[in-house]
């Protein structure tokens, strides 16, 4: 029992295969001989899901610990600025209903009662565009930063949107050359050891056995070693997140240096939504829906519907439409004996709010950072992430399905279905209840790395017209003179910011093809 944990096994090469191979591998030094054996199988027959272009901004962190510059990142995978999504038509489907979440948090956010001095001073401006510069920016299409701000550094808090078959195949390069991760291109066959016990290696086609003390399931879907071999239970979340299929499509620009968004557009349709993501070279534009709710021809004609409006028809005809279909849900536990899963293998909810690659990132750091010295302490180990995790699927859940609990949309059973009490997590429940009189506080929101805090809860509710009522008597925290002056000091701000940020398309081109490294 007290082996020492020298060597990892990765089964998948997916993006969540690669981003944890090199989280890991930078950490644990796979590239020195006193450093941990790191080996990343993948099967030739079973090609990544390549969907996921949206990140969050933990991403520029990952990037740094695993040892890519952000020009190399931007320049390989297509990749551009996002500084949060846009939903668009998701409270009535009216005219002119839009809204945004920003990654900058409100102004002044903790200081005072900001949210409630809103509601009762300005609700002509909306929420987000009179706590947070961000909004602005997106608005008009600027980049989160200059050109001499250094690599990884923000005037405003910002993720990417990327080529996700790049953005993997770059992971794979820089792991096997510089993070010395060994790559081999293999099917498993069949995973060896008891159901009751450590997994001890996996039988490939032509590679043979391989061994090791640590082996995590990136297989996708397949879920190969944590649902296959261990069979932990799959939690399906239908019920509450009802989307389960996909409509995709790459869509070229038609100027070559048109506008790059600065932020995913997400609009809301009769049975789901449709996320528009700008990249560089084209955009990635898919539906994802509610099969229950809506055929896959209906939901390619909304789709093509919502193409049209930019794209001749020569060019619309000229588009590849690809159907992907999942089932919203994760493991009942992620980490069994000697195996974690990551990625899809652990499960996936739905693309909005694109929280799938940052759960990859924090499972990999978070192994990284715990990985047992033995195995006598790995059961512990294992509940600690399953707690952990766990809490987090929970709370993303929560989230995801606050979008749709708010909307007044009634053009289709989805939209009232979505509002049905059996369909709502009953924390959310409470919350919404507490919301009523109190606005969304760190006190909602206790952990130290919450994977949306208070403040995303704030720019979803009051973008979506919720009211949280003022209080028959006056506290401290409802300091108007402070939530004055942050709301002053936003304007100001998004003033100066317009006036002394570039576009995003000048900002990649300038990166891009002055090789600024700073
Ligand atoms: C419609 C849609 C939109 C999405 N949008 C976003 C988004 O905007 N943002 C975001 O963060 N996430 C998004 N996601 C999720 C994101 O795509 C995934 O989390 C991410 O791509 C990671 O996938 P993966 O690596 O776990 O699995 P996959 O990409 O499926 O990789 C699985 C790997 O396992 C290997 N494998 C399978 N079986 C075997 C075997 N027997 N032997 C050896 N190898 C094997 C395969 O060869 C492959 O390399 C989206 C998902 C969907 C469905």
């Amino acid at each position: 029992m007290n082996k020492a944990v020298k060597s990892v096994v990765i089964v998948g090469g997916g993006t969540a295969g690669w981003l944890s191979a090199g989280i890991i591998a930078a950490e644990h030094q796979a590239n020195s001989p006193r450093g941990i054996k790191l080996t990343l199988i993948e099967s030739p027959d079973i090609k990544p899901i390549g969907v996921g272009e949206g990140t969050w901004p933990t991403m520029r962190d990952t990037l740094q610990i695993i040892g890519i510059s952000e020009v190399e990142f931007l320049r390989c995978c297509d990749a551009s600025f996002k500084q949060g999504s846009q939903f668009i038509g998701w409270v009535n489907g009216q005219k002119n209903d839009s809204y945004y979440h920003p990654f900058v948090a409100p102004q002044g956010f903790g200081q005072a009662n900001i949210s409630g001095y809103w509601q009762q001073t300005a609700q002509q401006t909306p929420f987000a565009h009179a706590v947070s510069v961000q909004p602005h920016l997106c608005d008009h299409g600027c980049a989160p930063k200059q050109k001499q701000t250094p690599e990884f550094a923000a005037v405003a808090n910002y993720g990417y949107h990327l080529n996700a078959a790049k953005f993997a195949a770059l992971l794979q390069r820089h792991c096997i050359e510089n993070l010395g991760v060994e790559h081999i291109v293999d099917h498993v066959e069949r995973v060896n050891g008891a159901i009751d016990n450590n997994i001890e290696s996996v039988s490939t086609r032509v590679h043979g056995d391989i061994s090791a003390d640590l082996f995590i399931d990136c297989s996708g879907s397949q879920a190969l070693l944590i649902s296959k071999h261990y069979q932990i239970p799959f939690i399906n979340k239908k019920d509450i997140l009802f989307n389960d299929s996909a409509i995709a499509v790459q869509v070229p620009y038609a100027v070559e240096d048109a506008e790059i968004s600065s932020h995913t557009l997400s609009t809301a349709q009769q049975a789901g939504w449709i996320w528009d993501i700008g990249l560089p070279t084209r955009r990635g534009v898919g539906y994802t829906y509610a099969s229950d709710y809506l055929s896959d021809e209906a939901a390619e004609k909304a789709l093509r519907a919502y193409l049209a409006k930019d794209l001749s028809t020569e060019a619309l005809a000229k588009l590849v439409f690809r159907k992907l279909t999942f089932t919203p849900g994760h493991r009942e536990k992620f980490w069994h004996k000697n195996c974690v899963a990551v990625g899809m293998a652990a499960g996936f909810l739905e693309p909005l709010e694109a929280s799938a690659l940052a759960l990859v990132e924090l499972s990999a750091k978070m192994i990284a950072k715990e990985l047992p010295a033995n195995h006598s302490i790995m059961a512990i180990t294992a509940d600690r992430f399953n707690q952990r995790f766990h809490y987090r699927w929970q709370r993303i859940i929560e989230f995801l399905k606050l979008h749709y609990v708010l909307s007044q949309r009634s053009d289709d059973k989805y939209w009232l279905d979505n509002r049905l009490a059996e369909t709502i997590p009953e924390r959310l429940q409470q919350l919404l209840t507490l919301w009523q009189y109190q606005e969304p506080s760190y006190n909602d929101f206790t952990e130290i790395e919450e994977i949306f805090p208070a403040a995303s809860y704030q720019y979803i509710i009051y973008g979506m017209g919720f009211t949280t009522q003022a209080r028959a008597t006056t506290r401290r925290h409802d300091n108007a003179t402070i939530s004055n002056k942050c709301m002053q000091e936003n304007q100001q701000l998004s003033r100066k910011y317009l006036a002394g940020l570039p576009k995003n398309r000048e900002l990649l081109n300038y990166l891009i093809d002055n090789e600024v490294n700073n």
